[in-house]
C-alpha cells in the first residue's frame, strides 16, 4: 500500500500555490443595488457634493446664529416663526433679523440661516414667535454642503469589495451602476462509483452526493460562481472528460474524492493530464482532511479533496476559499469569523499534524464555553450540530479542559 511521503502543514501547501493564482482581470458593469461583495474595478470619485444643499440634523428652527447670542432661560431671545420648511420641501424664504423657520430633520434651512436650534431649548411665545433659551453656535444642528464627500473626492479604490453601506454611499450620490470584475467561477466535479444524486432513492451499497453541494454552498459563500459540472465514477476517462469540461467553464476545479492512494483513487492522474506543471502536493498534515491534492493547470488551481464530506469542508476553507479570495481580486482582509471560548473537554490529538474538532458553543456565567463534538470524522451531522471548528495546533499532544480556544464560526 502507498503511503503519504513529505507531507506538507496546510499553510504550506497553500504558500506552495500562492505563486499561480493570479487575480481575474476581466470586468463587467453592474447595478450598485445588486454589488453587495462584488470587487471595484477601478477608481470612484464623487460626481458630486453630498449633502447637495445645507440641511437640519434636528428638529427645531432655523435662524441666525447671531440672533441667538446672549439667550438664556431667564432672558430668551424672540424669534418670529416665519415659515414652516417640511422635509423635502425646497425653501424660497429669506430670514431677517429675529426671524426663525420650523425646521425638520433632514429638511433645507431658510435662507441666511446658519444654525437650528433644537426644539426642546425653545418654548412658543404666542402663536407666531417662540423664545430661545439657550444660544447656537453657527453651523451647530446643520450638515452643511459637501459635508460627508465633496465633488471629485475618491470614494473607493480598486479592489474594495463591496459592503453594504458602500451601496448606500454609492447610491448616495446617484452612482446606480459600477464596474466590477467578474466573479471567480468555480467547477465542481463529485467522483465515486457509490455515488447517486440526492433526488434518487439510493439502493444498497449506494449513497447520495452531498459534497457537489455543499462545496457549491461555499463557493456561492465566498462570492464565486459554483460551476456544477455532476458525477463521474472511479474511472480514468469520464473523470478526465469532466475535469477538462470543468477548466474550461471556470477559473479553478474542485474535484471531490479519488483523492486517496487506492487503485481507485485517480484524481492525481487526471489532474497530471491537464497542464502543467500538474500535481504540486498530494497529503497534508491535518485530521481530518490527510488525502488532499493541490495542482495547477495552465494557471488554473485544481483541488482534489477527501470524499469524506467533513473533511472536503475543513478542506475547503484552509485551501480553496482563500485561492476564491485571490482570484477575486479583493483587497480587503477576509472577514474572520471567530468567537474566543473556555474549552469543556479535552482533546486529545497526535503532534505534528492539524486537528480540527466540531464544537458547539454554550454560555455559562457570562462565559462562552466550546463543547467538543466527538464522533467519525466523517459524519456530516457533527458539522450540522456543531457551530464551528477549533484547530489544534500542529505542534500540540492535544487541548485540555479549561483551556481559551478560538472557535472558527461556520
Ligand atoms: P474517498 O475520498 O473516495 O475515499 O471517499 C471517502 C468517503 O467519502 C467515502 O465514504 C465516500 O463514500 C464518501 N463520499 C465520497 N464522495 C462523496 C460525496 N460526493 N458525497 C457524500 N459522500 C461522499
Ligand atoms: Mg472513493
Amino acid at each position: 500500500m502507498p503511503e503519504f511521503f513529505n507531507v506538507r502543514s496546510p499553510s504550506q501547501a497553500f504558500d506552495d500555490l500562492r505563486p499561480h493564482i493570479f487575480a481575474i482581470s476581466e470586468r463587467e458593469t453592474i447595478p450598485t443595488t445588486s454589488a453587495l461583495g462584488r470587487v471595484i474595478a477601478d477608481q470612484i470619485r464623487s460626481p458630486e457634493d453630498l449633502p447637495s444643499f445645507p440641511k437640519s440634523s434636528m428638529d427645531g428652527f432655523s435662524v441666525r446664529a447671531r440672533d441667538t447670542f446672549g439667550a438664556s432661560e431667564t432672558l430668551p431671545a424672540m424669534m418670529e416663526v416665519v415659515a414652516d420648511i417640511p422635509t423635502g420641501a425646497e425653501s424660497d424664504v429669506e430670514l431677517s433679523v429675529g426671524e426663525a423657520a420650523v425646521a425638520y430633520t433632514g429638511g433645507m434651512l431658510a435662507g441666511n440661516a446658519d444654525a437650528v436650534v433644537m426644539i426642546e431649548r425653545t418654548q412658543p411665545a404666542d402663536d407666531t414667535s417662540i423664545e430661545i433659551l439657550r444660544p447656537v453656535a453657527p453651523g451647530e444642528n446643520v450638515v452643511n454642503e459637501g459635508e460627508d464627500v465633496r465633488a471629485g473626492d475618491l470614494l473607493f479604490s480598486p479592489s474594495h469589495a463591496i459592503r453594504p453601506q458602500d451601496i448606500g454611499g454609492l447610491l448616495a450620490l446617484g452612482i446606480t451602476e459600477i464596474e466590477v470584475l467578474r466573479r471567480p467561477r468555480v467547477a465542481i466535479v463529485s467522483t465515486g462509483d457509490e455515488l447517486v444524486p440526492p433526488d434518487v432513492s439510493p439502493p444498497p451499497g449506494k449513497i447520495r452526493d452531498i459534497n457537489t453541494y455543499t462545496v457549491a454552498a461555499r463557493v456561492a459563500q465566498c462570492g464565486a460562481e459554483p460551476v456544477v459540472i455532476g458525477l463521474a465514477p472511479d474511472e480514468y476517462e469520464p473523470q478526465l472528460q469532466a475535469a477538462r469540461r470543468g477548466i474550461q467553464s471556470a477559473d479553478a476545479l474542485v474535484f471531490s474524492a479519488g483523492s486517496s492512494l487506492s487503485t481507485r483513487d485517480m484524481t492525481a492522474d487526471v489532474f497530471n493530464q491537464l497542464g502543467n506543471p500538474g500535481v504540486l502536493l498530494h497529503g497534508i498534515s491535518i485530521k481530518p482532511g490527510k488525502p488532499t491534492i493541490v495542482a495547477v493547470a495552465d494557471g488554473k488551481p485544481l483541488f482534489g479533496l477527501p470524499g469524506n464530506p467533513v473533511s472536503a469542508l475543513v478542506v475547503f476553507d484552509l485551501l480553496v476559499a482563500p485561492t476564491i479570495r485571490l482570484l477575486s481580486g479583493a483587497s480587503s482582509p477576509p472577514t474572520t469569523n471567530t468567537v474566543e471560548a473556555i474549552l469543556t473537554a479535552d482533546i486529545p490529538s497526535e503532534s505534528g499534524r492539524e486537528d480540527y474538532v466540531p464544537v458547539t458553543l454554550s454560555k455559562s456565567d457570562g462565559q462562552a464555553r466550546a463543547t467538543p463534538v466527538f464522533g467519525k470524522s466523517n459524519l456530516i451531522y457533527t458539522l450540522v450540530n456543531s457551530h464551528g471548528l477549533i484547530q489544534v495546533p500542529a505542534d500540540s499532544g492535544g487541548l485540555y479542559a479549561g483551556e481559551r480556544v478560538s472557535v472558527n464560526l461556520y
